[in-house]
C-alpha cells in the first residue's frame, strides 16, 4: 500500500523549547490515526505543519509522496476540522462548504454536485440555508466535517474536532466520521486526548510525550502492552 502521509525528523522549536524533537511517522493510504497524549506534547503542531500552518524547524514531510516544503495550504491537498478553525459566521451553510470548490475555481454545476452529496453524508441537508449562529455545536462540527471534505482531499486532519460537544453527540459523530472515512477510504490524522474515541477509531495509535513519539501500535497492542511507565499511567488515567 501507498504512503500518504510521510513525516521525517521533524522539529520545530520556539525560541529555545522543543516542541516537537525529531519526529517520525508514516501513515499508509486509507489509515486511521490518532495522536494521542497529555496537553502540550505536540500533538496540534504535527497537524499545524501538515497543514502548512506552520513551519518546521527541521524535517521533512510529504504527502502522497510529494515534498510539501514551501507549498501554501490551500495547495496541499488536505481537508481539516479543527477546532479553532471556525466556519465563515457570514456565511450559509451552503456556501460554508461550497467556499473551497469557489476558490479553487470549480464550475457551478459541479460545486452544486458536490455540495448536495457532502450535505447528505453529513445529513446537513435541511440547514443549507442557515448561518452557522443558527446551528448547534454538533451541527457546526458536521458543516466544518462537510466543507473538509468537499473536494475530495486525500488526506484529512482532524484536531480534537468532537472536543467541544456533549458526550452524546461525541458518540454519534464519531461513528459518522468513521463511516465516512471508510466509504472514502481516507486516510486520516485524528488528535483527540479521549482515549475511547482513540480505541474504537483508530487503526494505529501514537501517544506522544514532550514532542517526540513515545509509542505507536495497534489500539490493542498499546493497550495490552505498553512500552513505558508514561504510556501506561497516561493510558490508566480516566477522563
Ligand atoms: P498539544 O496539541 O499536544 O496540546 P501543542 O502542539 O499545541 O500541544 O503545543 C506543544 C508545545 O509547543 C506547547 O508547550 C506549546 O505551549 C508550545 N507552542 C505551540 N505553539 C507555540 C507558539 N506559537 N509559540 C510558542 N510556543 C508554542
Ligand atoms: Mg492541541
Amino acid at each position: 500500500m501507498s504512503t500518504s502521509i510521510e513525516i521525517k525528523n521533524l522539529s520545530r522549536k520556539f525560541g529555545s523549547f522543543h516542541a516537537l524533537r525529531n519526529v517520525t511517522l508514516s501513515v499508509t493510504a486509507g489509515e486511521f490515526v490518532t495522536l494521542l497524549g497529555p496537553s502540550g506534547s505536540g500533538k496540534s503542531t504535527v497537524l499545524k505543519l501538515l497543514a502548512g500552518f506552520d513551519q518546521p524547524t527541521s524535517g521533512e514531510i510529504l504527502l502522497g509522496g510529494r515534498s510539501m516544503l514551501g507549498v501554501m495550504p490551500h495547495l496541499r491537498n488536505v481537508g481539516m476540522v479543527f477546532q479553532n478553525y471556525a466556519l465563515f459566521p457570514h456565511m450559509t451553510v451552503f456556501d460554508n462548504i461550497a467556499f473551497p470548490l469557489r476558490v479553487r475555481n470549480e464550475p457551478t454545476v459541479k460545486i452544486e454536485d458536490k455540495v448536495a452529496s457532502v450535505l447528505d453524508l453529513t445529513r446537513m441537508n435541511e440547514y443549507r440555508h442557515r448561518y452557522p449562529s443558527e446551528l448547534s455545536g454538533g451541527q457546526q462540527q458536521r458543516v466544518a466535517l462537510a466543507r473538509a471534505i468537499v473536494f475530495d482531499p486525500k488526506v484529512l486532519l482532524m484536531d480534537e474536532p468532537l472536543g467541544a460537544l456533549d458526550r452524546h453527540l461525541r458518540e454519534q459523530l464519531k461513528f459518522e466520521i468513521k463511516r465516512i472515512q471508510r466509504q472514502f477510504n481516507m486516510t486520516v490524522l485524528f488528535v483527540t486526548h479521549d482515549q475511547d474515541e482513540a480505541l474504537v477509531m483508530s487503526d494505529r495509535v501514537v501517544v506522544m510525550r514532550e514532542g517526540a513519539i513515545e509509542q505507536e501500535a495497534s489500539p490493542h497492542e498499546i493497550y495490552a502492552r505498553p512500552v513505558t511507565r508514561f504510556v501506561a499511567d497516561f493510558l490508566g488515567e480516566s477522563n
